[in-house]
């Protein structure tokens, strides 16, 4: 072997497997989108409890374990520290000393690490990733949080992470609500891929969800929607969606890039629907429900005292 060869296919060969750890992927590029990414090791992302799903309310089963929530530090608007272009979406960096989530049926308390954004283009695309009864809305924002007694390395578990996911509707305001103006103003701040701004005391949580009643929601058991889709998360999806302009809604698909602002903007940053594979999708007992019970047993009471009365 040339000697001068050596150094050049040590050089290859560390790069092969550094690579190999690294998590590379895209949306909307032949060479790394959502066909690629089964192959991107660990194989995760064609396991059997993928997400985002499409949730069919016919087949929703209640479940009265499902109770509200606790939200720690989202009414702090300390707890938002900066905003960040990743390349691949928005990102929103949280204090997890101040900020945790417990209850609605969760048997740990999560502490909350950041949020993002996946949009469509514009709000003409759509580009939830959950869909109700195959509607899709016009972005979805996930807060994501990790249990509190696991650590990233060891972020394993079936239960390691429980994600919100909290559908945007558009409407035909302008400029509204007054926190995603303020919110969605930083986009330009940050056009190029790895640009973070400092958002620190400027809004808090609990004002990007207004108009969500937080008690209703749906729960199943998936993934993390990107590479490498570890099937590690308690999905939380609110049915109630938050309301947001659709120029402020466009800002998203028109503002940030994926790389420098020289490259495109970054748009459809959402996964395809996963199947269910048998998995369960569960809600609050509705009223209707237990109103419907409640007749069937009154229903039954009746038919045994008419039974033993004719005896
Ligand atoms: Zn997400």
């Amino acid at each position: 072997m040339n000697v001068q060869l050596v150094p050049f296919l040590m050089a290859c060969l560390l790069s092969t497997v550094c690579s190999e750890g690294s998590v590379d992927f895209c949306y909307n590029f032949p060479e790394c989108n959502a066909t690629t990414w089964p192959t991107i090791a660990p194989h995760h992302c064609n396991g059997t409890r993928q997400s985002p799903i499409n949730i069919v309310t016919a087949d929703v089963k209640a479940d009265g374990n499902l109770t509200a929530f606790s939200f720690t530090g989202f009414n702090d608007n300390s707890t938002l520290l900066n905003i960040q272009n990743t390349g691949k979406s928005v990102k929103i960096l949280l204090d997890d000393q101040k900020m945790s989530v417990s209850g609605g049926g969760l048997q740990n308390t999560y502490n909350s690490k950041e949020f993002h954004f996946h949009w469509g283009n514009g709000s003409s695309f759509s580009g939830s990733e959950h869909t109700v009864d195959g509607r899709q809305y016009a972005m979805e924002m996930h807060i994501v949080n990790i249990r509190a007694d696991v650590s990233v390395a060891s972020a394993d578990e079936s239960t390691a992470y429980a994600v919100l996911g909290f559908f945007i509707e558009a409407t035909n305001d302008s400029g509204k609500p007054e926190s995603w103006k303020n919110l969605t103003s930083f986009l330009s701040t940050i056009p190029k891929e790895g640009d973070s701004r400092d958002i620190m005391y400027q809004l808090t949580v609990d004002s990007l969800l207004q108009g969500v009643d937080r008690t209703k929601y749906y729960r199943y058991l998936g993934s993390l929607t990107t590479p490498t889709c570890n099937e590690i998360v308690v999905w939380t999806v609110f049915k109630d969606p938050v309301k947001v302009s659709k120029d402020l809604i466009d800002l998203f698909s028109n503002t940030v890039h994926i790389n420098t602002t020289a490259d495109p903007f970054i748009t459809n940053n959402h996964r395809v629907l996963q199947a269910l594979n048998g998995r369960v999708v569960t809600s609050q007992p509705t009223s209707s429900a237990s109103t419907h019970h409640l007749t069937l047993s009154i229903s039954t009471a009746l038919l045994y005292y008419v039974f033993f009365w004719c005896l």
